[in-house]
């Protein structure tokens, strides 16, 4: 008898359960923007493994998955000093522009290289050196998953390019307890049972403010994709703003894409929250128009604008030298200024979304405005 109400105790109990999921994961629907063509609004995913290095899946396999995704490119970054099988494996690909760096361990911690010529010998075990090393060859550097030795490593110097602000993998391990309630999601709708764990990326946000006041540090969402490669690739992308689509041409593609990349051209979204394509940072000074990324002269007035990609249900954040200093629950945001510092933009989901309130689903690159070019 007892034995039999426990087992019924256990199955209410199951039921509620899966109804409690249930009504969680039926309930959640991405926004969509209208379809409008932004003609010069490119897509992709940063920080890919394969198999030539620890990646659960080979090349061929994840470029199938990416294609298969509404992605223009994604970018292998296999470890290595670095990994030429990864290099190599660089072309248009099943109508997806797949471009290969490298992830190098060094003294600090994990450091991306990306578009640099190959090296006719190995890269620096020390970090500093490997970024330089990386430079000369015409490439950038990016720290990747910063805090993943719980402290900053990276010392105060700063010869890098960019920086992860939020890291797929590292969210997984960090995670992966407190979204346990979640985990059958994963079967069933993965995208949402990542999206639950995602945590406000705080301490990365501190310290890439921090370091803009003296360089100019560009943030990345990076999948640093193991496994789950399906989810991660509609989980976190990168949006490039070009002048024109992707031309057929790979080198001259290659070259847009890092070029972007490089000047900040960009904006990260967590996107399997909601379609980001659309959103807009720039600064007008008298006539002139700058996109985000840019470094201003601050000799006269500069008004920022923003345009968020569908007009409800977001919360838009203008952050000043870390702080936040306006905002908008409306579609577009102006604001002048005369004050100097480092400028970008976080957008917020409010209403119906899996995504932690406090996590923002958009950042922007930052523009700069410095009273004297540095
Ligand atoms: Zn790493
Ligand atoms: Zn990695």
């Amino acid at each position: 008898m007892k034995k039999k109400i426990f087992f019924l105790l256990l199955t209410i109990l199951l039921f509620i359960y899966l109804l409690w999921l249930g009504y969680h994961l039926l309930s959640f629907k991405t926004y969509r923007p209208p379809p409008k063509s932004f003609l010069s609004e490119v897509v992709g995913a940063y920080h890919l493994h394969s198999k030539y290095s620890d990646g659960r899946k080979n090349v061929e396999k994840i470029i199938k998955i990416a294609a298969g995704s509404a992605l223009d490119f994604i970018i292998l970054t296999d470890h290595g000093s670095p990994n030429y099988e990864c290099l190599q494996s660089q072309g248009w690909k099943e109508g997806l522009l797949v471009l290969a760096g490298s992830e190098l361990s060094v003294s600090r911690g994990h450091l991306v290289g990306l578009a640099f010529d190959e090296p006719s010998r190995p890269f620096s075990q020390n970090a500093e050196e490997a970024a330089k090393q990386i430079r000369r060859l015409k490439g950038f550097s990016i720290i990747a998953h910063p805090f993943s030795k719980a402290q900053w490593s990276w010392g105060k110097s700063v010869p890098y390019q960019g920086m992860e602000i939020i890291s797929g993998d590292s969210m997984l391990k960090k995670n992966f307890l407190s979204s346990l309630p979640y985990l059958p999601a994963l079967l069933l709708m993965p995208e949402y049972a990542l999206i639950k764990m995602i945590d406000p990326p705080q301490q990365n946000l501190i310290k890439w403010d921090e370091l803009n006041n003296d360089h100019s540090l560009y943030g990345y969402f990076s999948l640093d994709a193991h496994l789950l490669y399906k989810p991660l690739l509609s989980l976190l992308r990168l949006h490039l703003l070009l002048e024109k689509p992707l031309p057929p041409d790979f080198q001259t593609a290659r070259r847009e894409v890092f070029d972007a990349l490089r000047k900040g051209k960009f904006y990260c979204a967590i996107e399997a929250a909601a379609e980001a394509r659309g959103f807009r940072f720039w600064a007008k000074k008298r006539e002139e128009t700058s996109p985000m990324g840019k470094t201003l002269l601050l000799d006269s007035p500069v008004t920022l604008l923003v345009r968020a990609p569908f007009p409800f249900a977001k919360e838009i954040h203008l952050v000043h030298n870390g702080k936040t200093i306006l905002r908008s629950h409306k579609r577009r945001m102006t604001f002048q200024t005369e004050q100097p510092g480092t400028y970008r933009v976080e957008v917020y989901l409010k209403e119906k979304t899996p995504l932690n309130k406090k996590a923002p689903w958009i950042i922007s690159n930052p523009i700069f405005l410095r009273e004297e070019k540095k």
